[in-house]
């Protein structure tokens, strides 16, 4: 069942998207070779709960932590570990926070100090087809429409779309219908309309889409090991239109400023 919002429900879903935002504002500025992605997960925990918030991962599905986080051939569903992250990684950073009865979740792959030219270009392929995806979230769209967009995208860069994992529904649960996959024909599928709340989240992988799961019974990785990027935004149809509730702002003006530093 598709659960609807009302508009005093998205201005609450808003503000657990942004509890994440500012989360992964703080990961843009904590990550740096040698950082472990379990202190992360430390400072993350701490500055969710800092905002009156919860975790939105730790506990559920038995997840033991706050972050996932993937590190360069690891796609989704990392755990994280005290290996100290290093020069020329990537990592994937999703987060998850509950506040007001509503789950915020959105992810981020950032750069771990200089990386090779063809993965930043993953990098920024994959977050283009983020927003291909969220300009089709339209009321009487479907989530075909959504699939496509991001499918046709990665697809002319040669890249690979990762079929197991998807998008989804959020709300009071974490993952309510519907499923919205990163690969789709236009048209078809499930209607979009006014007050559903989507998760958008493309999984790119820079060769072969296949992926396989680690005996950690959670992490999600490249089978010919090359790298993958994953992209989230919480997403509401208003007026017929996209309104992204999350936002990279944070993100963004903390690697700017480090980039000033280093620069
Ligand atoms: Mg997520
Ligand atoms: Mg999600």
């Amino acid at each position: 069942m598709i659960i609807l919002k009302t508009a005093e429900e998205i201005e609450l879903m808003r503000e657990s998207a942004l509890v994440v935002s500012r989360t992964l504002g703080l990961m843009a500025e904590l990550i740096e070779p040698g950082v472990t992605p379990k202190e992360l997960d430390r400072r993350a925990e701490e500055y969710i709960r800092d905002q009156g918030a919860e975790p939105g991962f730790l506990g559920l599905y038995d997840c033991p932590s706050t972050l996932l986080t993937s590190v360069n051939d690891a796609v989704v569903h990392g755990l994280p570990t005290e290996t100290p992250l290093k020069e020329g990684d990537i990592v994937s950073v999703d987060c998850g926070a509950l506040m007001n009865g509503f789950y915020g979740d959105h992810a981020y792959t950032f750069a771990v100090g200089e990386i090779a030219a063809d993965t930043r270009k993953l990098l920024d392929v994959t977050l283009e087809s983020l927003y291909k995806g969220i300009e089709q979230c339209r009321d009487g769209n479907r989530v075909g429409d959504i699939g496509f967009a991001v499918q046709v995208h990665a697809e002319r860069h040669g890249y690979g779309i990762v079929r197991e994992l998807v998008g989804h529904g959020l709300g009071r649960k974490m993952h309510e219908e519907p499923q919205v996959p990163n690969y789709g024909k236009k048209g078809k599928g499930v209607k979009l309309q006014n007050g559903m709340v989507l998760a958008i989240e493309p999984m790119i992988n820079m060769g072969t889409h296949r992926v396989k799961q680690l005996s950690d019974g959670w992490t999600i990785v490249t089978q010919d090991g090359k790298p993958s990027a994953h992209f989230e935004h919480d997403v509401a149809i208003v007026n017929g239109e996209p309104e992204i509730l999350s936002t990279f702002d944070y993100v963004e003006e903390a690697l700017a400023k480090k980039a000033g530093v280093n620069g």
